[in-house]
């Protein structure tokens, strides 16, 4: 689950690390309002410039027009009028991209250096791992790429648990000035800590920067948390955004459809997540791109199914569905009579292939033969996957 920046630096801020205060306006009206009435814009202490930053669940918004500087108060209004409302298109968005519904507007900084503070999960070493780099800013997976000399990371041993000899590696490793040293060992401790509290998966701070009067402060900040832990996290729970979710899997979730939404037009619907990888993999092997990942569960029921086809039918890219069923524990003839009666009620238009295998697969096979239903049956993968992506074709 991922979070907007205002709501990960709110987080921030409660765990001590440093972060520009702002306001979150969702009308040009109400920017307005709080430049005229608070007093991060009024008063002898204001700052000298604002940033006024558009709220969206993905990064590169700078490049796209998302982060907008003003140097008097009265402009913030018009520069919130300029992104509020507006879809922005990124590098992480998808050529869609996603129109924004709220602005942040925080005091700018006097920045000197921009550099890069990161904590993932690394499945490798299965650790907390730290990241930092110089190039703050910038891509970090450019970076990587370009200048790996120029990344520092660190797997943390979880029973050794944070030392500050580890902020003050950091510190070195970005030639921090001695003098603020102690504020990169407490950023990293209170970073790792936030981190394991709150069940983050992932946690980016870039640009945090080092201003001209020797202050680090975080001046974005993204965070993606581990799904599997949202339950045991209220607070985190409390900071989920429909609007920035895709509605088909929203309504997938509802009915505990692990579905995730692609950019190809053959849909799948299988029964197991390694088995749905698979199926994903031999359809892109005989040509055709997959719609979506579904797995819909051991039980594969007629609801289930009937769900599932709505869901899949809900993306208007899907020119055909490739259902991909092994029976283990459930029998094939249960799951051919669960696809009959939901493709009856759903009434599929669109070519629809069916392979099944595994216990009683014969039986269930001739069930849907004999149907009356335009359903084509396959007993191997790839042959269902030739069958499916030929038909697609042919549909054109
Ligand atoms: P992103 O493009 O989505 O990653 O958004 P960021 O929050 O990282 O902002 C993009 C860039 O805008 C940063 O790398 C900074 O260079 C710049 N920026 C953001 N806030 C300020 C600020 O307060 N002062 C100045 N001078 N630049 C800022
Ligand atoms: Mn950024």
């Amino acid at each position: 689950m991922n979070i907007h920046e205002y709501q990960a630096k709110e987080l921030f801020k409660e765990f001590g690390i440093p972060v520009p205060n702002g306001v979150l306006v969702e009308s040009v009206e109400e920017a307005r309002k709080v430049v005229s009435e608070s007093p991060l814009f009024r008063g002898e202490s204001r700052p000298a410039v604002w940033a006024v930053k558009a709220q969206i669940h993905a990064g590169g918004r700078g490049k796209a027009g998302g982060v907008k500087l003003a140097r008097k108060s009265e402009e913030i209004p018009d520069l919130v009028s300029q992104i509020l409302g507006k879809t922005l298109v990124t590098h992480q968005t998808g050529p869609e991209g996603k129109k924004v519904l709220k602005v942040w507007i925080e005091e700018g900084s006097n920045i000197a250096r921009e550099f890069y503070l990161g904590v993932v999960v690394d499945r490798t070493t299965r650790r907390m791992t730290l990241i930092a780099s110089t190039e703050g800013g910038m891509e970090i997976e450019e970076v990587a790429e370009k200048h790996p000399e120029k990344i520092f990371h660190l797997a943390l041993d979880p029973l050794e648990g944070y030392s500050p000899y580890i902020g003050r590696r950091v510190s070195q490793f970005l030639g921090l000035p001695f003098s603020t040293q102690t504020q990169m060992v407490n950023i990293v401790r209170d970073l790792l800590d936030f981190f394991q509290r709150r069940d983050a998966s992932m946690v980016e701070i870039n640009p945090l920067v080092l201003t001209r009067e020797d202050r680090l402060i975080a001046l974005d900040a993204k965070v993606g948390f581990d799904d599997n832990a949202v339950g045991r996290q209220p607070v985190v729970r409390g900071l989920r955004d429909l609007s920035e979710e895709n509605p088909l899997e929203i309504e997938a979730s509802k009915y505990n459809l692990n579905y995730v939404k692609l950019d190809g037009n053959i849909a799948c619907m299988v029964n197991g997540a390694g088995l749905a990888m698979a199926t994903m993999d031999v359809i892109a092997l005989a040509g055709g791109s997959p719609a979506n990942f579904l797995d819909v569960g051991g039980g594969a029921s007629k609801e289930t199914v009937e769900q599932a086809f709505r869901i899949i039918l809900g993306d208007p890219h899907v020119k055909g569905i490739f259902v991909n069923i092994f029976g283990g524990i459930v029998r094939c003839e249960r799951i051919a009579g669960g696809i009959i009666a939901a493709a009856q009620d759903v009434k599929i238009t669109i070519p629809l292939v069916v392979r099944l295998q595994g216990t009683n697969a014969k039986e269930g096979r001739e069930m849907l033969r004999s149907s009356g239903l335009a359903i084509q049956v396959a007993e191997e993968l790839y042959e269902g996957a030739e069958k499916i992506v030929l038909a697609v074709k042919g549909d054109k």
